[in-house]
Formats: structure tokens, C-alpha cells, sequence
């Protein structure tokens, strides 16, 4: 067996380890997405945001469907719903344009990429990621994440969307959409590996049946705001020393730990023999002793800071940017 669920509240079946895409540009995402269906995968995080759908959408027609290797409902696709879309006539247009470039009739689960809501650029609505002012900083937009929450709701009533989800939801914010839904939220979708545990929210959405999803699972190293002298997951030299007693990789030994926690994890990879490599994690367990040692590791350090400023300024380094918006 090459894959391990989790049961999310709608009966649905999601692989515990899905393909990340995020930064994966066109050129490459299309040969690692035949990598991953290759090698086993069967759960592919995708998002409008990523600019990269219908490259993602070209290796899917090759490779599912009528007549080719695998069935549509063998597979779990997931995609998001960007920033600029979250007003809710502009929410139905958005997922179609998803299912468009993938190239599929319905996706498995669609979340809410951030808890916030970005301007529409009206001379080409939705087609500017980050609207900015002249000063540089962004241009919000007054709609709400509950109504466009009820607005993705109607996606599941008219059978484009299996399931609806967040993303980068804190507490209160996941309660608030609990306490209108309609379509519960079924997962949850935050960053999340040994440097950031989240223990508190993910006891929260699991006591709320809602299923927690990691993403930057192995630490997100080629971020584009990373900077030289920044710990590396991967490199820890603990993380390393448990991956040899194991006989495994730093990633494998990290995959396995979020796959113990029953969390959902979308590891990215461009490269075939990582790909492979990150599905192969069942064969081997942590001992209870090695999954609380790595839960120490947790310094609550978040690697992908919200965009609160314009494009330019994400670039900056990640400690520049603590400094100003998270002390
Ligand atoms: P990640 O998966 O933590 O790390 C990706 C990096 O790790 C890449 O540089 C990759 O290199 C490298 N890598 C992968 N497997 C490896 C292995 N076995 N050995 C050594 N290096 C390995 O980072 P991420 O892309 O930030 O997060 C994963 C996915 O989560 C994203 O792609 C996206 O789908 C999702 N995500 C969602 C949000 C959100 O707001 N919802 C935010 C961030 C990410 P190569 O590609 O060069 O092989």
C-alpha cells in the first residue's frame, strides 16, 4: 500500500501526503505531477494563486479519465479560492476558471486561501494578485470571509465542489465559519511542520471535526523570501540524526511524523526521486519517544508570513518582517 486517509466529516477519503504545487512554475509542474500519479500519488494540492492550474490540467488529461490509467474519483483534488475572488458574485466564476484549467468536472475540496479579502482590479477583474496602492501597501477589500463562505457554499449545493475548506484560519476565525456553515468546513489547511506544531489549533479543528492539513511540511526552504543563515528544517542536525537511525531521509522522517499525527500533508517537489521518496513513508514508525522529541523542536516560528504589505516588501527577509508585524 502506497497511501494512508484521513476521513474528512463528509465520508470523503483524502490521501494523507498530496503533491504540493506552490512555486512549482509551468515549465516543471507538469512532469511532476505525472512523477507523482506515476509513483502512487493520488492527492494533488493545486490553487488558482499558483499560476500554474493548467499546467497541472495538462498532466491530468494525460493521465486520467475515459481510456487512461486512472478513474476521476480515484483521484483527490483540491484547489483554492484567491484573495481577489472572495466577493460573492465573483466566487462561481473563480472555481469554474479552476475546473477549467484542470481540466475536470468537480474538485474533492475547495478552501478559502486567506481569511481576507483583496480588491478586484476592475479593468481585468481578478486577473491582478495583489492590487496595491501607489505607497505600495495592498488594497483590501470590505467583503467577509462569512459571506463569501456562503457563497462557496452554493459550489457544493450545485455539485462543482465535493467539499469546502479553509486555509490559514486561526481559531476564532475557523469557530466564527463553524457557527453559520451551512457546508461544514472539512479541513483546515496551515502551515505546520516541526519548527511550527500548531498543537492548539489542531486540537481546536479536530474536537470540531475539522481535518487539519500541513502545508510547507518540510519547512518550505525554496520560499522566495528565505535568507542565508536561516535554520533549515531538513538540515537540522536532530532531524538528520533520527533520519539515519532510521535508515530514511530528513523528509521521510519528517513526513512520517506529520502521517503519525493524522495530519493531511502536501509535501512540494519538482524533482522525480524526491517525489517518490516522500510518498515512502509507511514503512517504517516513530517510536513515541522520537514523535515527542520532534513535537519539541516546535519554537512557533512561522515561515510564510502573511502578505500584509505590496509584493515588493514579501521579498524581504522573513526576519524583517517578523520584526515589523509579528512582535
Ligand atoms: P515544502 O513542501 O515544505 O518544501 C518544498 C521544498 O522542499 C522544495 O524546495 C523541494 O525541492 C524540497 N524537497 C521536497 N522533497 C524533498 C526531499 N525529499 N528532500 C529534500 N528536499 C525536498 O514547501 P511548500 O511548497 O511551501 O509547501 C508545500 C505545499 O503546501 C505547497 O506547494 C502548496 O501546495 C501548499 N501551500 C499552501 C499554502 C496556503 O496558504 N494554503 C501556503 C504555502 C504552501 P524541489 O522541488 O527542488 O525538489
Amino acid at each position: 500500500m502506497s497511501c494512508t486517509y484521513v476521513t474528512l466529516s463528509t465520508g470523503q477519503m483524502i490521501p494523507s501526503v498530496g503533491l504540493g504545487t506552490w512555486k512549482s512554475v509551468p515549465a516543471q509542474v507538469k512532469q511532476a505531477v505525472l512523477a507523482a500519479l506515476d509513483n502512487g500519488y493520488r492527492h494533488i494540492d493545486c490553487a488558482a494563486a499558483y499560476s500554474n492550474e493548467e499546467n497541472v490540467g495538462e498532466a491530468l488529461r494525460e493521465r486520467v479519465g475515459p481510456g487512461k490509467s486512472l478513474k476521476r474519483e480515484e483521484l483527490f483534488l483540491t484547489s483554492k479560492l484567491w484573495n481577489t475572488e472572495h466577493h460573492p458574485d465573483d466566487v462561481e466564476a473563480a472555481c469554474r476558471r479552476s475546473l477549467t484549467h484542470l481540466g475536470v468536472s468537480y474538485l474533492d475540496l475547495y478552501l478559502m486561501h486567506w481569511p481576507m479579502a483583496f480588491e478586484t482590479c476592475d479593468f481585468r477583474r481578478g486577473s491582478v494578485m495583489m492590487p496595491s496602492n501607489a505607497d505600495g501597501s495592498i488594497r483590501y477589500a470590505d467583503t467577509h470571509y462569512r459571506d463569501t463562505w456562503k457563497a462557496m457554499e452554493t459550489l457544493v449545493d450545485q455539485g462543482l465542489v465535493k467539499a469546502i475548506g479553509l486555509s490559514n484560519f486561526n481559531a476564532r476565525q475557523t469557530d466564527l465559519i463553524l457557527s453559520i456553515a451551512r457546508h461544514k468546513p472539512v479541513v483546515n489547511q496551515v502551515e505546520c511542520h516541526p519548527f511550527l506544531a500548531q498543537q492548539q489549533l489542531l486540537t481546536h479543528c479536530r474536537d470540531r471535526g475539522v481535518a487539519v492539513a500541513a502545508y510547507s511540511p518540510l519547512g518550505s526552504p525554496d520560499r522566495p523570501w528565505a535568507s542565508p543563515g536561516e535554520p533549515v528544517l531538513m538540515g537540522d542536525p536532530r532531524i538528520k540524526e533520527i533520519a539515519r537511525q532510521y535508515g530514511k531521509t530528513a523528509a521521510q522522517v519528517i513526513i512520517r511524523w506529520h502521517v503519525q499525527r493524522g495530519i493531511i500533508c502536501i509535501p512540494k517537489s519538482i524533482t522525480p526521486s524526491r517525489i517518490q521518496q516522500n510518498l515512502q513513508v509507511l514503512d517504517f514508525q516513530l517510536t513515541d519517544e522520537d514523535m515527542k522529541l520532534i513535537e519539541s523542536f516546535n519554537r512557533n516560528e512561522r515561515l510564510i508570513i502573511p502578505t500584509v504589505e505590496a509584493s515588493a516588501t514579501i521579498f524581504l527577509t522573513s526576519n524583517t518582517l517578523k520584526k515589523k508585524y509579528l512582535q
